[in-house]
């Protein structure tokens, strides 16, 4: 369908961007939080690496002071080195025990320092190969080969054998938090180890190079619990949660687009039909109201002939019901008259054919035609209006009917005293009260037509210009006085649609002022203050 919507709306872009932003935050979070772990971890892997170098290269030192005390005399060899060993291992406790070859390979001093239970203790001979002996160590022992020289004189080899606790102690202590492995590798073997490095997607490696004294090379381990790894998955279940947010946003607002649409459609579709049944319905009031006139007329008509004796003179009895038929035929067909005006207007088939209007003498001319029904009455009626107001450019023949709508009201609602028509220019310079001026930006003419009658409760000014709506409804015996309730919408209607406006001031018992409101133009303003001498500038004719 054409109307669904294609664009994302302002609440989705707005979404879009806050969850992208924080998506982009979560990323960089969780990056920096693992980079944070990875430093943690290969920091802890070289602080390590260097206190194991430090304490190979200490005891390797401590070996060295054998070098200058050996001789080839082993009796001699055995007592001495005793000495410098029990010195040693002072300082060094963590030794089991240490052997020192010639540069033959003969054995000549072997100290066991500690027996641990399960350890093998080893029978040396004097004169038995050093190498022999390095097999039959258990795997728990480390064996720190270190060459003895003496002014750069091989003197032999000194072998410091330690556990493999004791290697890593110095790292055992003080361990960072998360450390769940540390192990030392010679080759493939693990000579040393801390720890145990199960579940391996829960832990992050890092190995470093390890220099051991006397030329070898081991790697040192390291393992480290992923601390932040819950961190991270909260922080991608977080953005998880804000990407399933956005998407029913958007859905949310594309369903409601459509609906909002599929409504406006509806509406489209109604006010549509509205239109067009409301034109029909204008029509068939304005072709009936046409049909109707038709008879209407010759009923008017005949019963007038009848009246005037045309059929020959009528008895006083038929005078009555003859004058009743008549007086209803000509309200039926005013009425009738009405009502066409109304569907005409709202079918939009009044035309406005606008001529120049010389207010003054327009004015008189409708007074002369209600004069008649105004004498009836027994009200007076004066006109003042000025020969110096501009021209008016409108439609004579709906002023007049205006006008006439207007006179015939007051006539109708005045019981007595008087009506009065008046005419006056209300610009920006004008001194007249605009009181009820559409607009005082321009100019205007204003006629209004006042009476003494019975006036209007302020309730029911707006009222009374809506169609059938009527306050004082007059006599339903009274033909010329019964009224339609039409007269006044269709003068509001006609006026608007000579560009101006009706208003009303009025107060039961104090009589109501009608306005009729027509725009003039500035030039015609100015044309009319050009022909008015000084003299008779603020003149105004009074009949
Ligand atoms: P109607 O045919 O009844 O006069 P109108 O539309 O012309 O219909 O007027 C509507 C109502 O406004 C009238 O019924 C009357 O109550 C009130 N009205 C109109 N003009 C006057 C007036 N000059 N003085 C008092 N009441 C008036």
């Amino acid at each position: 369908m054409s109307f669904a919507p294609r664009r994302i709306g302002m609440f989705s872009l707005l979404l879009g961007a806050v969850l992208l932003l924080m998506l982009a935050g979560l990323l960089a979070a969780s990056s920096a939080l693992r980079a944070g772990d990875t430093e943690h971890l290969t920091l802890d892997a070289s602080t390590s690496a260097r206190l194991v170098e430090t304490r190979l290269s200490a005891l390797s030192d401590a070996l060295q002071t054998l070098a200058p005390g050996m001789t080839r005399d082993s009796t001699h060899n055995r007592r001495a080195l005793s000495a410098l060993t029990a010195a040693m291992v002072a300082r060094h406790p963590e030794l089991d025990r240490v052997l020192v070859a010639l540069p033959s390979g003969q054995v000549v001093l072997d100290t066991v320092i500690h027996e641990i239970a399960g350890t093998l203790v080893l029978p040396v001979e004097p004169g038995v190969a050093a190498s022999a002996l390095l097999p039959l160590l258990d795997r728990r022992h480390v064996v720190l080969r270190v060459p003895l020289t003496f002014d750069s004189v091989s003197e032999g080899t000194a072998l410091a054998v330690f556990t493999s606790d004791a290697m890593l102690s110095p790292v055992a202590e003080g361990a960072p938090q998360g450390r769940r492995f540390i192990g030392i590798l010679a080759g493939a073997d693990t000579i040393a180890r801390i720890g145990a490095a199960d579940q391996p997607a829960k832990i992050d490696w890092f190995g470093t190079q390890l220099r051991v004294p006397g030329g070898t090379h081991w790697t040192l381990e390291v393992a480290h619990a992923r601390r932040i790894r819950e961190l991270r998955l909260a922080l991608w279940l977080l953005a998880l949660l804000a990407l399933v947010f956005l998407f029913s946003g958007l859905l949310w607002e594309r369903r409601q687009a459509i609906r909002v649409a599929e409504r406006s459609a509806e509406l489209e579709r109604l006010s549509a039909e509205l239109l067009r049944a409301n034109r029909m319905k204008s029509e068939f009031l304005a072709n009936v109201s046409h049909e109707l006139r038709t008879p209407l007329n010759a009923i008017v008509g005949f019963v007038e002939l009848l009246r005037d004796g045309v059929y020959g003179e009528l008895s006083p009895r038929q005078a009555s019901p003859v004058d009743r038929i008549a007086g209803s035929a000509t309200h039926l067909r005013h009425l009738v008259d009405q009502v066409l005006d109304i569907a005409k207007m709202a079918a939009g088939r009044l035309e406005v054919h606008p001529e120049q209007v010389v207010l003054r003498a327009f004015v008189l001319n409708v007074a002369s035609e209600l004069e008649s029904l105004v004498a009836e009455r027994g009200l007076a009626l004066s006109i003042a209006v000025g020969t110096t107001l501009p021209r008016v450019r409108t439609d004579p023949a709906h002023l007049r009917q205006i006008l006439v709508n207007l006179l015939a009201n007051a006539v109708k609602y005045t019981p007595e005293g008087g009506i009065t028509v008046r005419a006056r220019l209300v610009d920006g310079t004008s001194a007249g009260s605009p009181i009820g001026c559409p607009d005082l930006s321009r100019p205007w003419v204003a006629v209004q037509v006042s009476d003494t009658g019975l006036g209007i409760a302020l309730a029911d000014h707006e009222r009374i210009f809506d169609e059938f709506e009527q306050v004082n409804a007059g006599p339903r015996g009274d033909s010329s006085q019964r009224g339609t309730g039409l007269g006044l919408p269709i003068s509001r209607r006609l006026t608007r649609l000579l560009g101006g406006e009706i208003t009303l001031e009025s107060e039961p018992g104090r009589g109501s002022t009608f306005t009729i409101w027509l725009p003039v133009d500035r030039a015609d303003v100015q044309v009319a203050k050009e022909r008015v001498s000084p003299a008779s500038a603020t003149k105004a004719v009074v009949e």
